[in-house]
C-alpha cells in the first residue's frame, strides 16, 4: 500500500502567494511515489487568504482546510495542521516558497530509504547561507549560537520548519502537551534521528514577510526561555562574582584609607558600579518574571488555538 504524506501550511496573509505555491505544489505532488493530502492552515489572515484556501479546496482533490478564529501565530497553526493529519508522514511547509515543495521528495527518500546504519525518523532542510541578506544571516548566525548554548539543544545555523516526520515523531511530538512551543526544539528535544538537509535560501514568490527584526529577537528569547532555566543560573553566577569583587574592593579601600589616608576618591567608579548593579538586579529580575509569566500562562491550560471551520475537498465525480 502506498504511504500518505500530509502536508500542512500555515498561511497569515497569504492571498498574493498561495496561487502561484499551489500550482508549484501540485506539480510536485504529481512526482511523488506515494498520496498525499494537503492541508491549508489559515492563521486568522487578515486578507483573502481564507478564500483563496476554500476555492483551491473546492478546486482539487485531496485538500483540507482548518480555519482558526484569530492569529494564534506560526507554532500554533502548524501544530493545528499537524493534529489533523491522518498519513504515515507529515511535512510542514511555508505557504511562500520559501520552503521549495521539491524537497519534499528528498525528505521522503531520506526518512523512507536512509543509508545504511541511519534510522531518521524525520528529515529536516537547513538554509545554507547563499542568497540570504548578511544581516539576517548573522543575525539568524548569533541567535541559533546562543540558543544553542544557552539551551543544549543543537540544531543546525539556517535550521527551518520545513521538515518531514514519521508518524512515531508526529505522535510523540503531538503526546508533549506544553502550550507554548518551540518546534525545532522540542523536535529535536524527542531526541530521534534528524536527517539535515541544505538547501540555498530562496526569497519569498509574493507577498511580506510578518516578521520583524525585534519579532525575531523576541522569538529567539522565547525559545531560549522555554528550554532553559541557564539564564537564571548566570544570573546568580553573576551575583556571587559581583559579591566577591565588591568584597576585595572593600578590603582594597580600607587598606588604602588607613596606609595612605584617601578616603574619598573614587566617586566616578562608585558611580559606574551602583549603575552596573542596579542595571543586572533589573535584568534578573525581568528575567524571573519572563518565567513566571511563562508558568503563569502554562498553568491556565488554555488550548494553543482555537478551530473556527474546517472542511476538504469537494470530491469529483
Ligand atoms: N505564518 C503563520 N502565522 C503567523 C505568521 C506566519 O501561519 O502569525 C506563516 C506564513 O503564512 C508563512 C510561514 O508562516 O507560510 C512563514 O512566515 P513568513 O514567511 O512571514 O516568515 P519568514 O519566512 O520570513 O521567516
Ligand atoms: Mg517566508
Amino acid at each position: 500500500m502506498r504511504d500518505l504524506i500530509s502536508i500542512i501550511v500555515p498561511c497569515f496573509n497569504e492571498e498574493e502567494a498561495l496561487p502561484i505555491f499551489y500550482e508549484e505544489l501540485a506539480t510536485e505532488i504529481s512526482k511523488l511515489p506515494c498520496d498525499t493530502e494537503v492541508i491549508f492552515v489559515d492563521d486568522g489572515s487578515k486578507d483573502r487568504t481564507p478564500l483563496i484556501i476554500k476555492e483551491l479546496c473546492a478546486e482539487h482533490e485531496g485538500l483540507r482546510y482548518v480555519i482558526l478564529s484569530r492569529n494564534f501565530g506560526k507554532e500554533s497553526a502548524m501544530l493545528a495542521g499537524l493534529k489533523e493529519a491522518k498519513g504515515d508522514y507529515a511535512a510542514v511547509m511555508d505557504a511562500d516558497l520559501q520552503h521549495p515543495p521539491r524537497y519534499l521528495s528528498v525528505m521522503y527518500d531520506a526518512v523512507k530509504n536512509p543509508p545504511e546504519g541511519e534510522h531518521p525518523e524525520s528529515a529536516a532542510c537547513y538554509r545554507t547561507r547563499k542568497g540570504g541578506k548578511p544581516v539576517g544571516s548573522l543575525f539568524s548566525r548569533f541567535i541559533r549560537k546562543r540558543f544553542a548554548k544557552l539551551s543544549g539543544i543543537d540544531i543546525p545555523i539556517g535550521a527551518t520548519d520545513f521538515r518531514l516526520v514519521s508518524r512515531k515523531m508526529l505522535d510523540t511530538y503531538l503526546s508533549l502537551c506544553e502550550s507554548n512551543r518551540f518546534s525545532k526544539g522540542l523536535f529535536n528535544w524527542i531526541g530521534f534521528e534528524t536527517k539535515w538537509i541544505p538547501y540555498e535560501n530562496e526569497q519569498r514568490c509574493a507577498g511580506r514577510s510578518s516578521w520583524s527584526r525585534s519579532g525575531l529577537y523576541g522569538y529567539g528569547l522565547e525559545a531560549i526561555l522555554s528550554f532553559s532555566d541557564k539564564p537564571l543560573r548566570y544570573g546568580a553566577a553573576l551575583g556571587a562574582i559581583s559579591c566577591t569583587l565588591a568584597l576585595i574592593l572593600a578590603i582594597w579601600v580600607v587598606i588604602k584609607t588607613i596606609i595612605w589616608g584617601d578616603p574619598v576618591a573614587g566617586f566616578p567608579s562608585l558611580f559606574c558600579m551602583i549603575l552596573f548593579m542596579g542595571g543586572s538586579i533589573l535584568l534578573f529580575l525581568g528575567l524571573i518574571g519572563r518565567y513566571i509569566s511563562k508558568i503563569y500562562m502554562e498553568t491556565k491550560q488554555r488550548p494553543p488555538y482555537v478551530t473556527k471551520e474546517t472542511g476538504s475537498a469537494r470530491k469529483h465525480e
